[in-house]
């Protein structure tokens, strides 16, 4: 745990008690402040008093004497609107911060010049992070890895000198840190998604932007250039003197890292060198993931990684799970658990990666639903429609794919597994990538891969891939 002594002897307001807010509230505590917690559920706010946290219902305190709110990063800070305790802090001008704002301030106490990076993007981010991750630690060095992958920040290892933290941001918890201040950040791309909790595209890619714009003096700031709002993004850096390295899979640079077939070059001063090779890799199958590898490659480099130390730990890199994880082959098939798509610009990326795809997509339909994904409607053999989105995807799909609505996951498995064995495709792919988020029917896209996983790992004659 990281102690956070910033607020020694003064009181603090914890709102949202789950996994990273009570991190927060244990961190605060240990580090001297006089933590009041809450939550809008009763059986958290228990939770949290049997921790030891000392709770109070937010709307009886007196907020005169109350130094910050801090919110866990679940609740609403504008968008749609702000949650209720958000109000309550404003009206009597208190700061309004979350973890990873903690961690910076303490780091900025204890160890300043420490290896902090911070990634964000709207795809990519774990996948990126776990990377970097998995970079310096096979190349020996000692990192931690948090954030909204899944460790809450404040569970690491305080900062040191000789210790990296690699952290994942989202949005949300880039808004609660105003003084954000990576010594390397990334930002690896801006897409439509999110916009229920930023208003505007402008307003989402604004917010991102200060992972990047808000790097240390003498950091580095590693952008993907191949949207317009990152490209924008890296100018405007550049333009105040910040230190950016640019990040292209789509074109070479005249400076920075691009990738060119399975190769990622670096250049600078008219000069390109390999740094390295991604072909064979499964995990860093795709052009996205080539995205994800050249940007953490590029953080790689600017913590003093060599081209020898990156090769090898892209080669040993495990991926992660639900991100287009090979799950196993019953015959020529091969399943693909890619429930982590809860967009259409993920799912694009697992339908680029296939010839003979049958495609199981559904659940809670997002904005625009498939209609972009018609390009890679050729290479759908069938899709297998799940969900509350079902209907809408048909209509997208009649005259142009195969569909059927198959309603639920274990239909929409047994069928496909039985139109990809009866195909006379040389390697049909069973694919799961939902182009949507999976609450009409699971808990998260976690419990709607694993169900995937099981459901094919009970296949007859299925042979598993393990990592
Ligand atoms: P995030 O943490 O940003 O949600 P992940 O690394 O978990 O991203 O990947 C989630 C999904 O997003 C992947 O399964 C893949 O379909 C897609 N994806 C991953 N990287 C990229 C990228 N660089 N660009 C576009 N889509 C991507």
């Amino acid at each position: 745990m990281i102690p956070v002594t910033s607020f020694a002897g003064k009181r603090v307001a914890v709102f949202g008690l789950g996994g990273s807010g009570l991190a927060s509230a244990q961190a605060l505590v240990a580090g001297g402040a006089d933590v009041m917690g809450f939550d809008d559920s009763a059986e958290s706010v228990a939770k949290a008093a049997a921790a030891g946290i000392k709770t109070a219902d937010l709307r009886q305190i007196d907020w005169s004497g109350v130094a910050a709110l801090v919110l866990a990063p679940g609740v609403p800070l504008t968008h749609p609107v702000p949650h209720w305790p958000v109000g309550f802090a404003r009206s009597a001008g208190v700061e309004v911060i979350g973890d990873i704002e903690l961690f910076c301030r303490e780091r900025r106490r204890i160890a300043p010049d420490s290896a902090f990076v911070a990634i964000t993007g709207t795809n990519g981010k774990s996948t990126t992070t776990a990377l970097i991750h998995h970079l310096l630690v096979s190349a020996g060095r000692s990192a931690d890895l948090g954030g909204n992958i899944g460790t809450a920040v404040l569970t690491l290892n305080p900062p040191r000198p000789s210790h990296a933290h690699v952290v994942e941001c989202s949005s949300y918890q880039i808004d609660l840190a105003p003084s954000l201040d990576p010594r390397v950040g990334l930002l690896i791309n801006v897409s439509e998604d999110h916009l229920d909790r930023h208003g505007t595209l402008a307003n989402y890619a604004a917010v991102k932007e200060r992972l990047v714009s808000g790097v240390q003096r003498d950091g580095t700031a590693v952008v993907g250039v191949d949207d317009n709002w990152c490209q924008a993004a890296a100018d405007r850096i550049e333009q105040r003197g910040g230190n950016v390295v640019r990040v292209s899979v789509r074109r070479p640079l005249p400076d920075g890292i691009y990738v060119e077939q399975d190769q990622i070059m670096r250049a600078a001063g008219g000069t390109a060198t390999l740094v390295a090779r991604l072909g064979g890799i499964g995990s860093l199958r795709g052009l996205h993931n080539a995205q994800n590898a050249a940007c953490a490659s590029a953080a790689a480099l600017a913590l003093g990684l060599d081209a020898a130390a990156i090769q090898n730990g892209l080669r040993s890199f495990p991926g992660l799970a639900h991100r287009m994880e090979q799950v196993g082959h019953q015959g020529a098939t091969l399943f693909v658990n890619d429930s982590k798509a809860t967009n259409a610009d993920s799912s694009a990326q697992a339908l680029a990666c296939f010839d003979d795809i049958f495609w199981i997509a559904g659940g809670k339909p997002k904005t625009g639903g498939i209609v972009s994904l018609a390009g890679f409607f050729p290479r759908i053999r069938k899709a297998y429609l799940i969900g509350e989105a079902a209907d809408n995807f048909a209509k997208t799909l009649d005259g142009k794919a195969a569909y059927e609505i198959a309603g639920t996951l274990d239909r929409a498995v047994a069928a496909a597994a039985r139109d990809a064995a009866a195909s006379t495709a040389k390697e049909p792919v069973v694919l799961l990538s939902p182009a949507c988020a999976s609450f009409d029917q699971y808990r998260n896209f976690e419990v709607r891969g694993t169900a995937f996983r099981d459901l094919v790992l009970a296949l007859p004659g299925l042979k598993p891939i393990s990592g």
